[in-house]
């Protein structure tokens, strides 16, 4: 077989997707290229969530043209992930020489339709969503090539239809993964090396076991997402951390909560995306709870751990936000206090029912929302990181920091932390879980130094030398 090359755009799906399609390909005996010169198949894995997304796919692949005419005549070129299924057809017939157009349910056929495009079978679509029979690849980790943290899907598709999004054209309906399977796939990363797994699912926390009834109550928030974390939590002893992205606020049940409260695996951290403070914006926006109704539920999160944290997403300037709306997201912003925020400019999106509101912010005063945000937001995040110097962190060390002499972790919330101290020899600190006093902290990151105690516990071949002591002298025995 040949050499590959994924470029990933857009989210953590995506990076997931990219990862189960190398893994595909590599079963089928393809290799990972160094480069598009000396690659036969470049996959481009789209996102259309955001409008910039989209906008890079089109320059990528005006960039690769010019390389499959000229140079590499025989270079397979496919398109992958939302913006293929959102396109379909149209995007063969809109750019001449793509030769694969596929979607997000038909990944495991890469390598058959690869194999048909170097046969020279004509430029192919292939975009269904396998709803009768939902598939996930399992993922198949290396040993000695395992990251300390991993995703594992649990979910496809969302079944919300918030009216700014595309995601429910582009991945499909819900559908769920039996819990056997990911619990398996977790304890299978854990076993080759992985010490944090995250949950990965468009409404992570709506989970419903297709390997059991029902659940009996009638009750539409309630998911069965708190039994799988803590089937998890039994069943794979080794993890360390376990943490999910992105719950919806109407499934953040008081089960959630309780899960919290009870399991120590649980990253003292959710990311729960709001999107606005102001309830006639998130009734515009089909989010389907009200601002109380939000605050009362990462209330509740925020009870179950002394040191749990909120971050969240918010988009400016949505059809018909007034200075009064946005003032309303800065008062929730405030109120909450999140830690973390990911902020958007609302640009309307194919497909979605918002297209029927009129685009009426003007793109400076998005802008200048936008950047007021930003700054409420960021002062929040500096103060809390401030709040964290001169304690102590136990920092799960994720690999080599960006200096020599460094490594960088993350808390059991989510603050990244450069600890010094890289040894020159010996496996070093990527997986182990470590003490660190916090020494400075950044406009988005903590510093600090390990720990006498943890120095103590780490195990010899990390390599980290461990503080001279004087011998005690053993009493003479005659
Ligand atoms: S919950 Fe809303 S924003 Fe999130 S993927 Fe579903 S439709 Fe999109």
């Amino acid at each position: 077989m040949g050499r590959y090359l994924v470029h990933t755009f857009g989210c953590q799906m995506n990076a997931h997707d990219s990862d189960r399609m190398e893994e595909v390909l590599r079963a089928h005996g393809w290799t990972n290229a160094e480069s598009v010169e000396d690659a036969d198949l470049v996959v481009l894995n789209t996102c259309s969530v955001r409008e910039k997304a989209e906008q890079k796919l089109r320059s990528e692949v005006g960039k690769l043209a010019p390389l499959k005419n000229r140079k590499n005549r025989g270079l397979v070129l496919a398109v992958a992930g939302c913006v293929a299924q959102q396109e379909g057809e149209k995007l063969l017939a809109r750019v001449s020489h793509l030769d694969l157009v596929i979607g997000p349910d038909n990944l495991a056929e890469l390598p058959m339709l690869v194999a048909d495009q170097m046969a020279g079978a004509p430029p192919r679509a292939r975009t269904v969503f396998d709803l009768d029979a939902p598939r996930f690849l399992a993922a198949a980790p290396e040993p000695g090539a395992t990251p300390v943290s991993t995703f594992v899907t649990t979910m496809k598709g969302c079944d919300e239809r918030c009216s700014f999004c595309i995601v429910p054209y582009t991945r499909g309906p819900e559908r769920y993964r039996p819990s056997g399977e990911i619990i398996d796939e977790v304890a299978r990363w854990v076993d080759s090396g992985a010490r944090e797994v995250t949950l990965l699912g468009q409404t992570v926390d709506s989970y419903r076991d297709p390997s059991l009834p029902p659940p009996a109550s009638d009750d539409p928030d309630e998911s069965q997402f708190p039994s799988l974390l803590r089937a998890i939590a039994t069943r794979v002893p080794g993890l360390r951390r376990l943490r999910y992205t992105s719950p919806h606020p109407r499934h953040a049940t008081a089960a959630l909560a309780a899960a919290h409260a009870e399991l120590d695996v649980l990253a003292h951290h959710v990311h729960m995306p709001v999107q606005s403070g102001s309830d006639r914006m998130l009734k515009r926006m089909i989010r389907r709870y009200t601002r109380a109704e939000y605050t009362e539920r990462v209330r509740r999160l925020l009870a179950t751990r002394p040191d749990m944290t909120i971050s969240t997403d918010v988009i400016v300037g949505f059809p018909g936000e007034t200075e009064q709306d946005f003032q309303a997201t800065l008062d929730l912003v405030r109120d909450i206090g999140f830690v973390g925020l990911f902020g958007f400019k609302y640009s309307p999106r194919p497909f979605t029912p918002a297209l029927k509101l009129a685009d009426d912010v003007p793109e400076a005063e998005k802008s200048e929302r936008l950047a007021r945000l930003f700054e409420v937001a960021e002062a929040q995040t500096r103060a809390h990181l401030a709040t964290l110097v001169g304690t102590r962190q136990e920092v799960l060390v994720e690999g080599p920091g960006k200096t020599p002499k460094s490594w960088e972790g993350r808390t059991a919330r989510n603050e990244i932390v450069h600890v010094d101290g890289r040894p020159a020899e010996g496996r070093g600190l990527a997986g182990e879980v470590v003490e660190v006093e916090i020494r400075q902290a950044f406009k988005h990151s903590l510093a600090g130094e390990l720990t006498a105690k943890a120095i103590e516990l780490l195990p010899l071949e990390s390599g980290v030398a461990r503080p001279s002591r004087k011998r005690r002298a053993l009493p003479l025995v005659l």
